[in-house]
């Protein structure tokens, strides 16, 4: 890597590892003054009122606890490892892989991460591009062309939002339904003196009040999706915060210790699971993997915690997954083979040739080995590295795609590839991969209202052992994770070497 080049990504990652959201929302907030909706007129799959019982009339014993694992802002090479270290290795009772949302903003980000990120089926979701509040029309629409452009992601499958600061105004949401390609926005906090909802559309307005004035009539949108971040409760009932908890009460004054952070999305995951199980959220900073480590070994704890207790009805979900799956609710049982939950697992097809698709396809363990292009900006101390070439320069919100000479690379398709292929921007065509088969649990489904940690034994498909419970975590080793964190080493090693 030439100097210069490193010089810069490390000035980008220094500033992309700030956490920009700050801890909070900006609330309280209540119930919109005069807020109503009919669930007779208001009915699924174009609109869905604001509720606290599961979809579908079902009885909340007999759900999956789904668990919505976000990260906000730009995404690198500094920080990515960090993520694939703790998200990577862990399977739900259907067989799939952990699937979480990166709503990210395209400053200091690095494409080709983001190409990474989708292609082991993450959900890839917009978060502006200058990490711009209530932002204008521009911001939004420009990310999109900007990471379907740059990052392969198709564009059908960028359906999702969080405004910059969680802070937005009528005109947020009018930009973000102007655009007509989004499905749901999740920036609105539900718990501050509002009962906490399953995710609702935005046919009869915000169900939760927000900045005075702001969510009141005419705000309404139909057929957007509200998908509500829900804030933390401490354990002397008090709230926390939606993203990145706060000191808990009598706890470490400053910043929790990894414990007290574990204790808390313990305490509110059990809240959740014996009761109404609404949706958890865990939202987090993509830079706080970096920053805050204990941060991240509270998070790590917890998801070793409920790895060990064997729960076969707790998935980790994508908030398309979980939209999809309201849209579909099934019971424990039912939700194994439920489309909405489907996935995509990692390819295992060694054979194929390296293809610019964020996998390693020739199992050579380098992945997109002399095929991604570096991007490099000196007058703006910009670099990127991206699969389909690089622009005049740095994308902007008068120019998402500043191409003006040919390309030689060619831009994934709105739709994407069928059957879980790969976009080859080379050759301009689809390319079928072998994708690894799924773990197939037999017995691990609970019934009726006794589900809990389950006890029973399941069978993996891929790997023939008969004695695991419903995850079979072991059997699904993520080649990229190695590398990934390799790579992370020798630029935090460089960045100690040149000072910073
Ligand atoms: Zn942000």
């Amino acid at each position: 890597m030439m100097l210069s080049s490193l010089a810069a990504l490390l000035a980008t990652a220094a500033v992309s590892v700030k956490a920009q959201e700050g801890a909070g929302v900006s609330g309280p907030t209540t119930v919109t003054s005069g807020y109503s909706c009919n669930p007779a007129t208001c009915k699924l799959p174009a609109c869905f009122c604001p509720s606290t019982s599961p979809p579908g009339g079902l009885d909340p014993k007999n759900i999956p606890q789904f668990i919505t694992l976000t990260f906000d802002d730009s995404i690198n090479e500094v920080i990515l490892p960090q993520i694939l270290d703790y998200t990577s290795n862990y399977v739900n009772p259907n067989g799939c892989p952990l699937a979480s949302t990166f709503y990210i903003s395209t400053q200091y980000t690095d494409f080709w991460h983001v190409q990474r990120m989708y292609s082991m089926g993450h959900e890839i979701a917009v978060h502006t591009m200058n990490h711009v509040g209530d932002p204008p029309a521009g911001e939004i629409t420009g990310a999109v062309q900007a990471i379907t452009t740059f990052g392969g992601v198709p564009l059908s499958k960028i359906v999702g939002f969080r405004t910059p600061f969680l802070a937005f105004t009528r005109n947020t949401y009018a930009n973000l339904q102007a655009a007509k390609t989004f499905t749901y926005d999740s920036s609105m906090s539900v718990d501050y003196g509002a009962v906490p909802v399953w995710p609702y559309t935005l046919d009869n307005g915000a169900y939760t009040q927000c900045i005075p004035g702001t969510c009141a009539a005419p705000f309404q949108f139909p057929g957007l999706w509200e998908v509500p971040m829900y804030t933390l409760n401490n354990a002397d009932g008090s709230l926390n915060a939606a993203m990145d908890p706060e000191p808990v009460p009598g706890g470490n004054p400053g910043m929790p210790t990894a414990n007290e952070i574990f204790e808390l999305y313990k305490s509110n995951f059990n809240k959740r699971y014996t009761s109404t199980r609404l949706p958890m959220g865990i939202y987090l900073h993509a830079a706080v993997s970096v920053t805050q480590p204990a941060h991240i070994t509270g998070v790590r704890m917890f998801m070793d915690w409920i790895r060990s207790s064997g729960y076969s009805d707790v998935y980790w979900v994508s908030n398309q997954q979980l939209l999809a799956w309201i849209n579909n609710p099934t019971n424990i049982a039912d939700s194994l083979k439920n489309p909405a939950l489907d996935c995509l697992m990692p390819a295992v097809d060694k054979s194929n040739t390296e293809v610019c698709d964020g996998i390693d396809n020739t199992g050579s363990g380098k992945i997109d080995d002399g095929l991604t292009e570096s991007c490099y900006y000196p007058s703006l101390q910009a670099s990127f590295t991206s699969c389909f070439g690089c622009p005049d320069t740095i994308p902007n919100v008068a120019n998402p795609v500043p191409f003006s000479k040919p390309r030689t690379r060619t831009s994934v398709p709105a739709a994407g590839c069928p059957n879980g292929g790969t976009w080859n921007p080379v050759s301009g065509a689809c390319v079928s991969l072998v994708r690894q088969a799924k773990v197939t649990p037999t017995t691990a489904a609970t019934t009726g209202s006794s589900s809990g940690p389950s006890t029973g034994s399941g069978s993996s498909s891929s790997s023939g052992s008969g004695t695991g419970s419903g995850k079979n975590s072991a059997t699904t080793n993520f080649d990229l994770q190695t590398i990934a964190v390799g790579i992370a080493s020798a630029i935090l090693a460089a960045a100690l070497a040149f000072g910073n």
